[in-house]
């Protein structure tokens, strides 16, 4: 029988893929059955380990996203170095923290040209890619905040709904194409992003009882979310964006 979730013979560039999320759902889409491009600032040599380790291909594409300037690079090493790309994980992204009445310039530009602008621009150069062959997937990493306000990070805000408003506007331009494109919303994952948060006893504790799974998410806990969205399991769906927060939007 087949496998729905099978992706053998993919190419997936997976952006941010040195840690975290990233990392771990490059090794997800590696199990099964994706070779990887690992994009990243910092080289990406454990991921491409942990991927080579399950027997699949894997390459670092060194690349800083803070910029578009990488963009047509990136899918070019892939396609060079892998002989294709169907799946782009866009997930590379900052955060910055103060009050919106003493938010800097510097502070909004560098959360937008990380998190919005070169996720779009990094679409647009894999969809060309995507279009010319009839087929691909695109997920993009959002945020509780493409849905919710937040506090004191206005720039990650504006960029999280931003993209999941370009995740729709791709998904109606492209889905007839066969591309379909949609996100995925972590909850509250136990990062080095979150690092200071779960450090803090009484914000560590509010925000756990506040989780109806009544615990941080793990970043493998995005990998099922990530194979199925790349997988021709999920062919007819377009412009979604998946939550992963054990509950958090639900309350
Ligand atoms: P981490 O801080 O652990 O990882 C972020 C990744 O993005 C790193 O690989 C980092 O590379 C990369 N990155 C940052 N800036 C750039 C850049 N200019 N160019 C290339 N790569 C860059 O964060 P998470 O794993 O927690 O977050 C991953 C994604 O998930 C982000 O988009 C984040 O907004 C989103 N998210 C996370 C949540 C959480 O609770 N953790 C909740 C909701 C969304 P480097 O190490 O080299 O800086």
């Amino acid at each position: 029988m087949s496998n729905i979730f099978d992706l053998s013979g993919t190419v997936a560039v997976v952006t941010g893929a040195n840690t975290g999320i990233g990392q771990a759902i490059a090794v997800a889409l590696a199990e099964a059955g994706a070779d990887i491009a690992a994009v990243g600032r910092t080289p990406a040599q454990e991921t491409v380990e942990k991927v080579r380790a399950l027997g699949r291909r894997a390459e670092i594409v060194s690349a800083d996203l803070s910029t578009i300037e990488p963009v047509g690079r990136i899918v070019a090493e892939t396609v060079e170095t892998l002989g294709g790309l169907d799946i782009l994980v866009n997930n590379a992204g900052i955060i910055r923290r103060a009050d919106s009445v003493d938010f800097t310039e510097a502070d909004w530009d560098a959360v937008i040209d990380t998190n919005l602008k070169s996720v779009f621009f990094l679409s647009q150069a894999a969809g060309r890619h995507m279009l010319a062959r009839g087929r691909g997937k695109i997920i993009n990493i959002a945020s509780m905040l493409t849905f919710q306000g937040g506090i004191r990070v206005p720039s990650y805000t504006a960029s999280k709904s931003g993209v999941g408003g370009l995740t729709k506007l791709l998904a109606n331009e492209w889905s007839a194409k066969g591309i379909n494109v949609n996100g995925i919303a972590p909850g509250y994952i136990a990062t080095n992003n979150t690092a200071a948060l779960q450090a803090d006893e009484t914000r560590n504790r509010q925000i756990v009882e506040r989780i109806p799974a009544g615990r941080w998410g793990k970043p493998s806990d995005l990998g099922g979310a990530a194979v199925f969205l790349a997988s021709s399991a999920s062919d007819y769906v377009d412009g979604h964006i998946l939550a992963v927060d054990g509950g958090w939007l639900a309350r």
